[in-house]
């Protein structure tokens, strides 16, 4: 391939360039072009460097960022894919472990598998690239329009609901009408991450909070009115209800002290979902009576990471459903369309981010 504009950072050091690069040993039966890519907080948390699990692709002082994207094929010598297909490829890149062989690298037990932009292989921040059709995810619905980038975040909460049911199976979760109504599920962070899961709690039937420590902008406020979520504030905390019990805990913000000042509000039997990764969140302090209260309360603390083909398959599915519900609503997920070249948004937050992506 010749050479494209993209989007490179050095990982795990950080800084973001947009320039010229030449990756001339790709394969792959289908040549894409991204329509659009989305920014996350994983991108950011690389730039910045504070994300060590990162790094290079072998032979490569460079890696090219991108993990969200919506693409086009361009060129395609498989049966399955015809150019003008709208696809969403695959993060992650199976090892050889028994989970990876199983079609799950997602649960990959020795570390070997590898993500587009994010460990050992280029993303999707660039005018082109090529990869495999089975490593493609298509497209159908055509009312999705843009959301459809979405459907990268919204697996990794698909995912985790998957392990939430799971763990929730050792007891008796539900209500005693079978449903999860009056069960509280509180989300920490109002990112995008954030956002999706409150969808989903809402669509499980939770009573669903998200929470941060400072106030969010009206469109966060309007988009909570139109999914039923509530915004706790934790400046105020004295308005956190005293006698909150939290069923199901959700973290979005990978900060230690948060998450264990919430763990000491949840639930007999709850379970706590830890997504957020900040290497450089401060430090904090659990003692004996913390480890205590989740002992005795059965409460499970699990991390959830990546997820699988048939997540994506899912999330499509989801965000088709909230799509038909909520119509206009959820295309304000997307607070903003940069152009290719754009570097600020890499390292500062647009107020009133919920998703910003880059057109290209
Ligand atoms: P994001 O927009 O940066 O979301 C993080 C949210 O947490 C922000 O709303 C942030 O608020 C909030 N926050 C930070 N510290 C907080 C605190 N002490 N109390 C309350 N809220 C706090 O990123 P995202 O794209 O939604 O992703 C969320 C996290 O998941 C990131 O850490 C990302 O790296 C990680 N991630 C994990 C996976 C996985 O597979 N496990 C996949 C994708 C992403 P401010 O806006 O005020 O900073």
């Amino acid at each position: 391939m010749e050479k494209v504009n993209a989007y490179i950072t050095d990982a795990p050091g950080g800084t973001v360039k947009f320039t010229q690069v030449n990756i001339d040993d790709e394969k792959g039966n289908v040549t894409l072009r991204p329509i659009l890519t989305g920014i996350c907080g994983t991108d950011r948390g690389m730039v910045k460097g504070s994300l060590s699990f990162t790094y290079n692709p072998e032979g490569y002082d460079f890696l090219v960022l991108g993990h969200e994207s919506l693409c086009e094929v361009i060129e395609s010598d498989s049966p399955e894919f015809k150019k003008g297909d709208r696809v969403v490829p695959l993060v992650r890149r199976p090892g050889d472990c028994p989970n990876c062989r199983i079609g799950r690298p997602d649960n990959c037990s020795d570390g070997e598998k590898h993500e587009a932009g994010i460990t050992g292989l280029h993303g999707f921040m660039r005018e082109r690239f090529k990869d495999f059709d089975f490593n493609l995810v298509k497209v159908d619905d055509p009312d999705l329009g843009d959301i459809a980038v979405l459907t990268e975040p919204t697996k990794n909460v698909v995912k985790a609901f998957e392990v939430f049911e799971k763990v929730s199976q050792r007891s008796v979760y539900a209500n005693n009408i079978s449903t999860y109504e009056g069960k509280k599920a509180l989300i920490i962070g109002t990112g995008s991450e954030a956002f999706i899961y409150a969808f989903m709690s809402v669509d499980y039937g939770f009573d669903t909070y998200i929470l941060n420590r400072h106030p969010i902008e009206d469109n966060k406020i309007e988009m909570c009115r139109e999914f039923g979520i509530k915004f706790i504030d934790s400046s105020k905390e004295p308005e956190f209800p005293e006698k909150f019990h939290i069923d199901f805990l959700i973290d979005t913000s990978g900060d230690p002290g948060t998450i264990f000042k919430y763990v000491r509000k949840m639930n007999y039997n709850g379970i706590a979902i830890l997504f957020g990764t900040n290497g450089k969140a401060p430090k904090t302090e659990i003692d004996g009576e913390d480890i205590d209260y989740i002992i005795e309360r059965n409460i499970t603390l699990a991390g959830s990471v990546d997820a699988a083909r048939i997540h994506y398959m899912r999330a499509l599915d989801y965000l088709s459903k909230w799509k038909r519900r909520h119509g206009e609503a959820m295309n304000k997920i997307i607070t903003g369309y940069f152009k290719p070249g754009d570097i600020d948004l890499f390292e500062n937050k647009p107020s009133g981010e919920i998703k910003s992506v880059i057109r290209w």
